[in-house]
């Protein structure tokens, strides 16, 4: 089975990768999770296709099942819904080493595994992500949470899963929309570490958005392998790991003065890729031809390259307020060439307008 290891001094898992790796869900945690119960949390969009593959597997192995479906949407991922989660597990006494499963998008992996990482002080934690961004992304690294009313991701906590599953299948039915923002996430993988990543997958565009099934696990494993590498050297973001936010400095403004969900994350993770490689470029830290490059394959992944955007002292105002921003200055991950970043909070407010206006539609 293609897998990625993904190994920290504490704690080591294995990503698996594959059409039908659910049906080995029960099996692989039975190497993991020895406990006679089992918790799945699912998302709304697979109750109907990857849960029932999810419980077979389960029940085959012999696991006694507490399954809930979950509210779904971003809207959902908040304490609330962590109480209701509390709840479910509460109300069937499920057992210390019971492991408890998130079956969904990166919505379902945050919210069930910051319960996980919580409940009895916490409990095995697996994620079976079910979109693109969840497989490449926010189920390898262990970073789980959930939003409050003064931001995204505010509480949260690091708890590495003991497993993760992703199951390529459950590509086939992911709106074409969502598809495009996991690609964005792989695209700025590669700009990040992974030259080659870049122009692989710039030639295998048509037959990822076709959906091809060979070519999205390549995608999978070739992405899960770079976000693995990165976590593994700063499990807890105190260094490198801040690379994976190139362009997010921008995006996070992007979907607070949007309004979050008019443009989805990975959509302004695109456009902040650009405004960030714009801002490159102007301070002279890399080659003005890495715009034009990256701008040709977002566009060509369908990814919009300019949007409507309210005024540069509304945009820059959300920037100040993100998380991001350390004693006052606002901190960038800027490309210095195609498979390297920096970070930089010296940048003029000057070439941060500039750089908002290269996206502006
Ligand atoms: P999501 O979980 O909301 O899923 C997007 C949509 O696709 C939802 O409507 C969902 O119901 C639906 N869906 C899921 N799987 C499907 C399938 N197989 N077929 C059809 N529809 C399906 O969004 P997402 O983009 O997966 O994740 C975004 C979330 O991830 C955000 O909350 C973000 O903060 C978080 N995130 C976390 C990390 C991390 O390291 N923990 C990293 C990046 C993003």
């Amino acid at each position: 089975m293609p897998s990625v290891p993904v190994r920290f001094p504490q704690h080591r898992y294995t990503v698996v990768i594959e059409p039908r790796a659910l049906e080995h869900l029960g099996a692989s945690l039975r190497a993991v999770a020895t406990a006679s119960s089992a918790a799945l949390f699912v998302d709304p969009a697979v109750r109907g296709t990857l849960a029932p593959l999810a419980r077979a597997s389960l029940e085959a192995s012999g696991y006694e099942l507490v399954e809930h479906v979950l509210p779904g949407g971003e809207e959902s991922k908040n304490l609330d819904s962590v109480r209701a989660l509390y709840d479910v597990l509460l109300g069937r006494k499920l057992e210390r080493g019971a492991p408890v499963i998130a079956l969904g998008g990166g919505v379902s992996g945050d919210l069930v595994g910051f319960v996980a990482a919580t409940y009895l002080r916490g409990v095995p934690f697996v994620q079976c992500p079910t979109t693109l961004l969840a497989m490449v992304d926010s189920s390898v690294g262990g970073k789980v949470g959930v939003n409050v009313t003064q931001g995204k991701n505010l509480i949260g906590a690091f708890h590495q899963p003991v497993a993760v599953l992703a199951d390529t299948i459950a590509l086939r039915t992911l709106p074409v929309r969502e598809l495009r923002c996991g690609l964005a996430e792989c695209i700025k993988h590669a700009v990040i570490r992974d030259p080659a990543l870049f122009a692989w997958t710039r030639e295998m565009l048509p037959a990822l958005l076709a959906l091809d099934a060979d070519a999205l696990a390549a995608l999978v494993a070739r992405n899960v392998a770079i976000k693995a590498a990165v976590v593994m050297a700063d499990e807890k973001e105190t260094g490198e790991r801040a690379h994976l936010n190139f362009g997010h400095t921008f995006a996070h403004a992007i979907e607070a003065v949007t309004g979050y969900g008019v443009i989805l994350h990975g959509e302004a993770v695109a456009l902040g890729m650009l405004a960030a490689t714009t801002l490159a470029a102007s301070i002279g830290m890399c080659p003005g031809g890495l715009r034009d490059e990256l701008e040709a394959v977002l566009a060509a992944a369908g990814l919009a390259v300019r949007a409507r955007l309210p005024d540069d002292e509304r945009l820059l105002a959300a920037m100040a307020l993100d998380k991001k921003v350390v004693r006052a200055r606002i901190r960038f991950v800027l490309p210095t060439r195609l498979g390297a970043v920096e970070l930089r909070d010296d940048v003029e407010p000057s070439a941060i307008r500039a750089a908002w206006k290269s996206i502006r539609a």
